[in-house]
């Protein structure tokens, strides 16, 4: 904890209570405090009466209570490698990893969309999860976990709760999804955060557009609002204290209010007030020239267009309809209001993808760069990998050689025309594959990677020494009627409607 933490709510006071919990973000202070979600379940647990709360992070040096004397210890888990953080954190307080081997110690859980999407390949190393939004049902689980001092008992009661999955004891679980009736924002400014002293607040969970990849649509569907009025207030609440302030979600700009959002931040700093504003990256109909103006006025530099592909066929597949018409006029208004540069991002490898495809992604880049000289554009390039709960859940990747090639190919074209790209590791996102479709056999894995030092080789020879085929879990399509390993999550809207939407985009193409 820094001593330069701004508390925006009235923390109690007591610490004297007889319930402990440690709630730990598997990353670094300066992270931890940028981490919207994880910042808010830990005041949600912080209000509550007669419970101590401490923060725990991968940096963490001294604590304020001793393990001995924790109740429960939650994980948050966003990223699918996140386990190898969450494994040391774990032996750093010598906490056994699997839950087995556990007595005396804490009852630990994990939440976060990783493990919303799939807990399998982690069931042995958590007591429980919490499944989808889990701002409310963490205050069930601390109640039961109060009410019975048992570990069994406490599992037992949890199991029945609705999003909380134990994996000892539940068949089945139902995913929480909750109505956004308050808005969510930082409730602790830090100097020392990664985004200083920045205001962060949700505008929307879930995107409408449902690509066919993107779990950040499905597994937050439907696609929710915080109102104009409540949003209106969060901002002048976090203008109280700070100048800077960052609006977030998948697709902020779908929001009813975007544009008298903009035109509200807009008109303050024209009556001169100091606002430092970031957005995630926009919708291409929301780069219009007043939104364009007031992230000019707030100091944004440029922006983020996720194009996703380079061809309009290969982005109607993926359902991401966006015409190069729109892409160029976004561009246009971008230049011409104010912004220094624009960065599309893309990915390779999606399902359908053709050498013209790519083609298709350079000629844009040369034609942007051509009509726009001067004005900075770059290109943030990832591989695709199949996320449970997502119409492509059933489409395995192309393999890494293939990958790389093309990964290779569109640096080298991109460089000849002189645009920077970022191309992430086809390796990397390899194993990000296997754990995202893996199941309950990659438990002892990731053990094993994590024992091996958690590099990439380390991925490579634990595959071997326990001789699991990864490729089944990266490589391979899948059937409709296959059991997936992550059916027992119930979740709305359910299997029907992915397979429908998978014919949908791909019925002509495949
Ligand atoms: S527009 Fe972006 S957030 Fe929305 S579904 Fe597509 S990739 Fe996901």
């Amino acid at each position: 904890m820094s001593s330069k933490e701004i508390f925006l709510y009235e923390r109690k006071q007591n610490k004297n209570d007889d319930f402990t919990i440690w709630m730990a973000f598997p990353g670094v202070y300066s992270f931890s405090m940028s981490s919207l979600g994880y910042l808010w379940m830990f005041k949600t647990l912080d209000m509550l009466e007669g419970v101590n709360i401490e923060r725990i992070c991968s940096d963490t040096e001294k604590t304020a209570f001793s393990i001995k004397d924790v109740n429960l210890f939650g994980f948050s888990f966003s990223f699918d490698m996140d386990f190898l953080t969450i494994f040391s954190m774990l032996e750093k307080y010598n906490i056994p990893l699997k839950s087995k081997d556990r007595t005396k110690e804490p009852l630990i859980f994990a939440g976060g969309p990783v493990v919303t999407a799939n807990p399998e390949p982690y069931k042995e190393f958590f007591d429980f999860f919490i499944i989808g939004d889990g701002e409310d049902v963490n205050l069930t689980a601390v109640d039961i976990c109060r009410k019975y001092p048992d570990k069994e008992e406490a599992l037992q009661a949890l199991s029945e709760v609705e999003g909380i999955y134990v994996p000892k004891y539940s068949n089945k679980v139902k995913k929480l999804t909750k109505k956004l009736s308050e808005c969510i924002y930082t409730p602790i400014l830090s100097e020392d955060a990664f985004f200083k002293n920045t205001f962060i607040l949700e505008m929307s969970r879930g995107c409408a557009n449902r690509c066919g990849f993107c779990i950040a649509s499905y597994l937050n569907l439907p696609l929710r609002f915080v109102s104009y009025d409540d949003l209106i207030k969060t901002i002048d609440f976090g203008l109280s204290y700070t100048d800077k302030i960052a609006l977030l979600g998948a697709q902020i700009s779908a929001h009813p209010h975007f544009h008298d959002i903009c035109a509200y931040i807009y008109n303050k700093i024209k009556s001169g007030q100091k606002i430092e504003m970031s957005v995630s990256s926009l919708r291409v109909d929301a780069i219009t020239p007043d939104v364009v103006k007031t992230l000019a006025a707030t100091g944004q530099k440029n922006v983020t267009l996720a194009i996703e592909a380079g061809s309009e066929r290969l982005r109607k597949v993926i359902n991401k309809n966006l015409s190069e018409e729109q892409i160029f006029n976004a561009v246009k208004i971008a230049k011409e209001n104010g912004l220094k540069g624009f960065k599309f991002y893309g990915m390779l490898g999606l399902p359908t993808e053709t050498q013209e495809d790519l083609n298709a992604m350079i000629e844009l880049g040369k034609k942007v760069k051509k009509e726009n000289k001067g004005f900075d554009i770059s290109f943030g390039v990832s591989s695709f990998v199949p996320k449970p709960n997502t119409p492509f859940q059933w489409v395995g990747r192309e393999n890494t050689k293939i990958l790389e090639d093309k990964a290779n190919f569109l640096k080298k074209e991109l460089h000849k025309i002189g645009i920077s790209s970022n191309i992430s590791s086809i390796k990397w996102d390899y194993w990000q594959a296997v754990l995202s479709r893996g199941d309950e056999t990659l438990n002892d894995f990731v053990l094993e990677v994590y024992k091996m030092g958690g590099k990439l080789g380390a991925f490579k020879s634990a595959a071997k020494k326990l001789n699991i085929d990864t490729d089944f879990f990266a490589i391979k399509n899948y059937s409709f009627d296959q059991k997936l390993p992550w059916d027992f999550i119930e979740i709305t809207p359910g299997k029907d409607f992915l397979i429908k939407e998978y014919n949908r985009l791909l019925e002509n193409f495949t």
